[in-house]
């Protein structure tokens, strides 16, 4: 319920709302419609239009199966990132002195045991991640969006199959769908594909989304019906007036109890003027889309586990989007993984002309240990948190909000919030 008081002594009125959310991509929407479900008075306020940031660019996938998350590079990739000549990870060399603390810790927290670990204390968000989009979708209309197909990943040599093999165990531990397919297996699924890969595997329980600007609209629209408020501000103007939060926005000053920071790579730039400093930084990914040659097409995504690039069918044509470039967040766009990798494309997937001018630059929040913060933040209590979602914002944008608003409205939680908590880099 909005609540707009102007009393004498206040020159501007002021709009009251329970909770402000600050950040309408997936992970910030998500998390409004949770709140909001539960009675909550919400305002989601945003520079820009709902999920065309990070969430505009993805590959589309929703991975409940994910276990281990992408680990540092063994030294025979190193050389060759070191090199230029992976096409995995590209990396601009003056952005390494910053970022080499980060990358001590990411390679620490690479250990295998560390990595199995990683896999169990993100389990309960995973398991939720489709069952919790498909509750989303059905009530925003958008179930058009999602493909039940799960998603493909190809290995062109016996090492990097068998590199993956504990992956596989794992998954069959967890009782999770992963069927090891031969290239005759595979290319039953997606003829359009050249046999220039010897094994695969289907991970069948994934979902894919055949627009994730739409998906994040639709459910940025349903918002609407759940009584949330969408305006349009800057998140740097966050300061305490009164006891509470106030942000201004294009509609007038805004103040609520609480504020969520659910602004994925850019939270820091709100949460360190607060005096709170947590290790995230960019792993930048690029996308652009192709026309697929006559009839060719794909039925679910697919990745070239050797190339660390993705292949994923979407209403706009074929999305190609690349692995990770470690740069500053904001340093202009160099595509030069796209030369690396488009011959192995093309031999694996008939792509004709891309479809842009340009490639489309996003930036995954990340944290060295491949986890959220999702919770409180240190010290202050009534600011929350929801970002550094990596490389699985879309999977966890749904869990990561009903994880939030249990917590925000000391509900019990669906599962143990402590791993996921920002006192974990500040004790
Ligand atoms: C190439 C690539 C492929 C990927 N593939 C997948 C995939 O297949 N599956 C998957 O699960 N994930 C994938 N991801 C990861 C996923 O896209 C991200 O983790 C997710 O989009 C992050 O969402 P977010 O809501 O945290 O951030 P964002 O979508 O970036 O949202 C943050 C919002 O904050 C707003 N904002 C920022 N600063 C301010 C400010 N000062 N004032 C007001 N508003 C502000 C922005 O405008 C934006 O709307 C991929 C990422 C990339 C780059």
């Amino acid at each position: 319920m909005w609540i707009i008081s102007s009393p004498a002594a206040v020159e501007v009125s002021v709009a009251h709302t329970d909770v402000i959310v600050l950040g309408a991509g997936i992970v910030g929407i998500c998390c409004a419609a949770h709140l909001a479900k539960r009675g909550l008075s919400v305002a989601l306020v945003d520079r820009a239009g709902a999920g065309e940031a990070t969430s505009y660019g993805n590959t589309g996938i929703i991975t409940g199966e994910t276990l281990l998350p992408p680990a540092f590079p063994d030294w025979r990739e190193l050389l060759r990132i070191g090199l230029k000549r992976s096409p995995q990870v590209n990396y601009h060399l003056g952005s390494l002195p910053r970022l080499a603390p980060w990358l001590a810790a990411f390679a620490a927290a690479s250990r295998p045991a560390r990595l199995i670990e990683t896999a169990r204390v993100m389990r309960p968000l995973f398991a939720r991640a489709v069952a919790e989009h498909e509750a989303l979708a059905a009530e925003a209309g958008a179930e058009r969006y999602l493909n039940r197909g799960g998603w493909l990943k190809l290995y062109r040599t016996d090492a990097a199959f068998v590199a993956q093999v504990i992956e596989l165990e794992l998954a069959a531990s967890y009782g999770l769908g992963a069927v090891p397919l031969d290239r005759d297996g595979a290319l039953s699924l997606e003829p359009a594909l050249a046999g220039v890969f010897r094994r695969a595997v289907h991970w069948t329980g994934a979902v894919s989304v055949s627009n994730p600007l739409a998906l994040t609209r639709a459910y940025a629209a349903r918002l609407a019906a759940l009584g949330t408020v969408a305006l349009s501000g800057d998140a740097r103007t966050l300061h305490q007036a009164n006891g509470r939060w106030r942000v201004e926005t294009s509609s007038g000053p805004l103040d609520a109890g609480d504020v969520l920071l659910a602004l994925g790579p850019w939270t820091s730039d709100v949460l360190e003027p607060l005096g709170v400093r947590l290790p995230l930084a960019v792993k930048r990914g690029y996308h652009r889309h192709f026309r697929p040659r006559g009839n060719a097409m794909l039925s679910r995504p697919v990745l070239d586990a050797d190339n660390g690039y993705c292949l994923a069918p979407m209403e706009q044509g074929i999305r190609l989007t690349t692995g990770v470039e470690f740069a500053a967040r904001d340093a202009p766009p160099t595509p030069v993984q796209f030369a690396r990798l488009l011959p192995a494309a093309r031999q694996l997937f008939p792509l004709d002309e891309p479809v842009e001018a340009n490639p489309w630059l996003g930036a995954r929040p990340c944290f060295p240990d491949s986890r959220p913060v999702i919770g409180r933040a240190p010290r202050q209590r009534s600011l929350w948190l929801a970002f550094g979602h990596a490389h699985w914002g879309l999977t966890l944008g749904p869990p990561t909000g009903r994880l939030i608003a249990e917590l925000v409205t000391g509900a019990t939680p669906f599962c143990d919030p402590q791993p996921y908590a920002a006192e974990r880099f500040t004790r």
